[in-house]
């Protein structure tokens, strides 16, 4: 693990670092012990397909948050923070809504390591989503035992049953059938629907049984032409175009180049001014150059449809919501 001589000059820099210590240390576990089936033995010839990495990078990831905060790092509102800040990155991004976490798993060979213009429109990550689901999934486990049990004792049947028992990894069905034994309860549905389909995590009733609430407005109140342009040598070039946004929906392309904004040469200052700089409903003139055609575009920008996102504890959570909180909080 490496540190940068920066990393330590803010407090934020600082606690990423102890994080990531966190991060690696907790694989000495899951993952180098704790592993689905495809990951080892390994066949260093081949690519090692697993649906499961959404365990072992995002509940990793999951892991390392809780034990920063477990250990001191993080106030509970900190560690809040934390989680909401990945909330928001998984919940703006449109692959989201496209990309079960089990299929970004399964496509890390061929795609997450080798990211394009348009992968954010079509993937998400399966360490952030992982996290996410790693969260809703620990706070299922502690409501379904009344406080009893969380996901650390997860881990520790795997770590005993497959690790040390059967020497082996386990499979899919058998991580699921795990979960169902440490929570008394079977969580089929859940794992079919955001798992293995891509549907958007039922994240307030979870933080509901801990006394927690997640409320969300917009990011910004400026319109949005969802496009990044860049200046290539003067040239002003569409390096993406965000799924759904203005751009999207009004026919601006990836690669496309912009001759005209409103009428006049464009400028750094007009193009950002454009890009975030006004108001919902704004309109914009463009005449772009799109392979050997050029055409007029006149787009109206869309609000800004990214949102942001808060953890908060509710107003006056029960004495039951207080014991629940306290055993999610690992206290
Ligand atoms: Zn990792």
């Amino acid at each position: 693990l490496g540190a940068r001589p920066g990393t330590y000059s803010s407090e934020a820099g600082y606690k990423n670092f102890l994080r990531l210590v966190a991060h690696e240390d907790f694989h000495l576990w899951n993952v180098k012990r704790i592993r689905p089936v495809a990951l080892g033995p390994f066949d260093y010839d081949h690519e090692n397909y697993t649906h499961m990495l959404w365990v072992s990078e995002g509940q990793t990831e999951y892991m390392a948050n809780q034990i920063a905060q477990r250990a001191g790092f993080y106030t509970a509102q900190q560690y809040y923070d934390q989680l909401a800040k990945v909330l928001e990155g998984v919940e703006n991004q449109p692959g989201n809504k496209l990309q079960p976490v089990a299929m970004s798993s399964f496509d890390a060979w061929i795609r997450a390591y080798r990211p394009d213009e348009n992968s954010k429109n079509s993937e998400i990550s399966y360490y952030d989503k992982g996290e996410m689901v790693g969260m809703v999934l620990d706070l299922m486990i502690v409501q379904a035992t009344n406080g009893q049990k969380h996901i650390d004792d997860v881990f520790r049947l795997l770590y005993d049953k497959y690790y040390k028992g059967l020497k082996r990894g386990f499979t899919d069905q058998e991580y699921q059938d795990a979960v169902a034994e440490v929570a008394g309860r079977r969580f089929d549905d859940f794992f079919q629907n955001y798992v293995y389909q891509a549907r958007t995590l039922d994240y307030n009733t979870a933080l509901g049984y801990v006394g927690l609430a997640l409320t969300s407005n917009p990011a910004t109140p400026n319109g949005s032409l969802g496009a990044t342009i860049a200046n290539r040598n003067g040239h002003y070039l569409v390096t993406s175009v965000k799924r759904d946004g203005t751009a999207w929906n009004g026919g601006l392309n990836m690669n496309d180049e912009v001759l005209q904004l409103n009428g006049a040469a464009p400028t750094d200052d007009a193009v950002k001014q454009a890009l975030f700089g006004t108001a919902p409903g704004t309109a914009l003139k463009m005449q772009v150059k799109h392979g050997a055609l050029t055409h007029d575009l006149s787009l109206a920008l869309q609000p800004d449809p990214d949102r942001a996102y808060q953890i908060q504890p509710v107003a006056s959570p029960t004495p039951d919501q207080q014991r629940l909180l306290a055993k999610w909080l690992g206290k």
